[in-house]
């Protein structure tokens, strides 16, 4: 099929691109994937997979694991083929499809940045995922910044501020409620050193999948002259926001988690501490001059994205945030609260199982919920899910080891392989009740009964004693 199109919508956000009219050979889009009621744009590719069963069958995959990695959209999908079709060099490329690639990187900016409702004059710096993004921030903070982060935040945002020359790091403890968080970033900011300060701060957690108090806190910052930025990674596919609402600086997105797994991830905020910092990167597309004795810098975004970039990454990126725009968000987040509420409330009524919370439900979730089962090592646990029911979910520590170690020892959970090793399942746009009922059925199961296979450690990790499943064969190199 042949569409010509006269300038795709979500370029039209971007200043940078005049009326580009060309014709892209869209891919026939198949009409099998999920059409969700409050999304029927956003289908996933791969919602209806099979996978195999340890001792024989198959089953519909149950991805209850979107909070650490999301399938990809089809729109995104169908747009990536489309422009790998003319996929060529960026920036200085005089070729046609040069001129095409280059329009679409940099148009790319423009959704990503309505998306987190980003100021006009924010900057969109491409970058590999959330963690890149604030190592790139940690990078360019001025020197005698105070950094403050709570120790319950993922290791992305807890760590890239350690041991940097002239920065100055305040690790708060876990708050009891959200009312204590925004008094002890008060007080913290309060007793500081003089100098500039950020606040780091998750939207929602990877854990526990509760919303941060961002306005209250990034109220309070301001008052006391300080910057927040703000980890999106979980926020961002879940609730719609805005940077200007909130009142944060910055926003750090990953697109593996937002339905786009090519690559790519995204820092948005002010400009100016990024505009005067030596590139994060150094190397070809950061400069402006090179000469024997001087190297000049080119100015925002290129300044940090020295090297090839990763077009398609931000193409995807791009058209994930356009997609999930364009949604009935209000709907889309209603639905995933009554899958949330059901998963939630279907694991408390297990005996054994240990649902986990910073704040015990006095505030709104996103779709994560992470447990434990008494007596039960949770690696096992998520083993036995995955060979025997087909379920996906994560277990271990989420990168997140202070909060994970503190929630499991303030339960007092005896589980087999110690504290500090919990199972997440989390729901996403192509969860259904099914998949969310097929993990309480089995959880219920395993605590009860145990697994009903014997597992075995192979490279640190359970696998079934008799592991008859095959892998696929999908490269051609395999
Ligand atoms: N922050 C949060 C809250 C996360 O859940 C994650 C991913 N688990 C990250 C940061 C890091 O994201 P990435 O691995 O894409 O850099």
């Amino acid at each position: 099929m042949t569409v010509v199109l006269d300038r795709p919508d979500w370029i039209s956000a971007t200043a940078t691109i005049r009326k580009p009219r060309w014709s892209v050979e869209a891919p026939v889009a198949p009409r099998h994937g999920v059409v969700h009621p409050h999304a029927p744009g956003l289908e996933i590719v791969g919602a209806h997979s099979l996978v195999p069963l340890a001792g024989g069958g198959q089953i519909e995959y149950a991805n209850l694991d979107h909070g650490a990695s999301a399938p990809a959209l089809r729109v995104v999908r169908d747009t990536v083929d489309a422009l790998l079709e003319r996929y060529a060099s960026v920036h200085r490329g005089a070729g046609w499809h040069s001129k095409v690639c280059t329009s679409l990187y940099e148009g790319a900016r423009g959704p990503v940045r309505e998306f987190v409702g980003g100021r006009t004059d924010d900057a969109v710096i491409f970058t590999k995922h959330t963690t890149d993004s604030f190592n790139l921030l940690a990078h360019c903070l001025p020197a005698r910044t105070t950094v403050v982060v709570f120790e319950t935040e993922h290791h992305a945002a807890l760590l890239p501020w350690e041991d940097r020359n002239g920065i100055n790091v305040i690790r708060l403890p876990a708050p009891a409620t959200p009312a204590a968080a925004v008094s002890a970033v008060d007080e913290a900011l309060r007793t500081r050193p003089a100098g500039p300060a950020l606040l780091v701060i998750t939207g929602a957690s990877n854990v526990t999948g509760e919303i941060w108090p961002v306005t209250a806190l990034a109220a309070i910052a301001r008052a006391r002259g300080a910057r927040v930025a703000l980890d999106a990674a979980q926020l961002a596919p879940h609730r719609p926001f805005s940077i200007e609402d909130l009142g944060v600086e910055y926003v750090a997105v990953s697109g593996h988690k937002l339905y786009a797994p090519y690559g790519a991830g995204a820092l948005i905020g002010r400009a100016d501490w990024l505009a005067q910092a030596r590139p994060y990167l150094v190397g070809g597309g950061a400069t402006a001059t090179v000469t024997e004795d001087v190297t000049t810098w080119k100015p925002l975004p290129d300044r940090h994205e020295a090297g090839s970039p990763n077009v398609p990454g931000a193409v995807a990126l791009a058209t994930a945030c356009h997609a999930l725009a364009g949604a009935d968000r209000a709907g889309l987040a209603a639905s995933e609260q009554a899958l949330t509420d059901r998963l939630r409330n279907g694991l408390l009524d297990v005996p054994g199982v240990t649902v986990h919370t910073l704040f015990g439900g006095q505030v709104e979730t996103i779709g994560v919920v992470t447990f434990t089962i008494a007596g039960q090592s949770s690696a096992v646990v998520a083993a036995a899910l995955s060979a025997e029911h087909g379920i996906a979910v994560r277990d271990g520590a989420f990168c997140a080891q202070p909060l994970v170690r503190r929630l499991l020892g303030a339960a007092g959970c005896d589980v087999a392989d110690g504290t500090g090793h919990a199972i997440r399942a989390s729901v996403g746009l192509a969860t259904t009740g099914e998949h969310v009922d097929r993990l309480v059925d089995a959880v219920e199961s395993i605590a009860s009964r145990g697994p009903r296979r014997r597992y075995v450690t192979v490279d640190g990790r359970p696998v079934p004693a008799v592991e008859d499943r095959e892998l696929p064969i999908i490269a051609p190199w395999q």
